[in-house]
């Protein structure tokens, strides 16, 4: 079983320690979520995973391979945001086989793999549709499928549901939940949202001052005080 690991890792900003002294393991097929309030750390930690932070300290790796100075677009890592950020030019379909098609994979293929990520969101028959005519969360079911759309070997899910209100989180939570299981991706979630970590994820980590101060299965760290 492959698997994700972070230790002793650490990324500053100038003076600012973001995340400080971090080491965690992500397994196979299964979703950590990192759980904190806003600036201890949780989107640099991410971040630094991806890629798109150095490390001032410690060590990241995949498969037991070192993925110090592997760059983002050969980590084979997929990252969703907040606002999904898809292109706004292009058809829903051309947004979620946009990374089908930087590896060339042939039209019909993509289609196919296209129709198949539609059905597995929830969004059947949308493949025409422009980004701008979709409800926020249309858009983020859209872009959850572009970036499940290469079967990336880990996903990584920065406040994907963050800036829905709270009654299409909780649903969204438990589809994203489901899609996870189906398509058996490994993911790590950041949020800020209890109930949120506690629906999607199979683990905890919860961070204070860029420290992990507790990690657990879900109902561990749910119980505990
Ligand atoms: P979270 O995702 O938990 O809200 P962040 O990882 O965004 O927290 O931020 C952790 C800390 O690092 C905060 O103090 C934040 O101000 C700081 N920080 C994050 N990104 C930068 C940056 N690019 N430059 C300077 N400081 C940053
Ligand atoms: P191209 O090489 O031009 O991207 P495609 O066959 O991928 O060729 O796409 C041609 C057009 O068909 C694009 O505008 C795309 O948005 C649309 N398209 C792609 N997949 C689907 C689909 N599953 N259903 C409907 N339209 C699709």
């Amino acid at each position: 079983m492959r698997v994700l690991q972070c230790d002793d890792v650490t990324v500053r900003f100038g003076a600012t320690v973001a995340v400080d002294d971090v080491s965690l393991t992500v397994d196979e097929g299964s979703v950590l979520a990192v759980l904190g309030p806003s600036g201890c750390g949780k989107s640099t930690l991410l971040r630094a995973v991806a890629g798109l932070e150095p490390l001032a300290g410690g060590r990241i790796a995949w498969d037991g391979r070192d993925l110090a100075g592997v760059p983002t677009h050969e980590r084979g890592f997929a990252l969703m945001f907040q606002d999904g950020q898809l292109f706004a030019h292009a058809s829903v379909a051309d947004n979620i086989g946009y990374s089908l098609r930087l590896r060339r994979v042939p039209a019909a293929q993509r289609r196919r793999r296209v129709d198949e990520l539609l059905e597995l969101v929830g969004l059947p028959g949308y493949a025409a549709r422009r980004p701008a005519t979709l409800s926020g969360g249309e858009q983020q079911r859209v872009a959850l499928a572009r970036a499940l759309a290469a079967e990336p070997a880990l996903l990584l899910l920065d406040e994907p549901l963050s800036a829905l209100d709270r009654s299409l989180r909780e649903r969204l939570a438990g589809d994203l939940r489901e899609i996870l299981v189906a398509t058996r991706t490994t993911a790590v979630l950041v949020t800020h949202d209890h109930d949120e970590a506690f629906t999607i994820a199979d683990r905890m980590a919860v961070m204070l001052a860029g420290r992990v101060v507790q990690e657990g299965s879900t109902a561990e760290v749910w119980r505990a005080p």
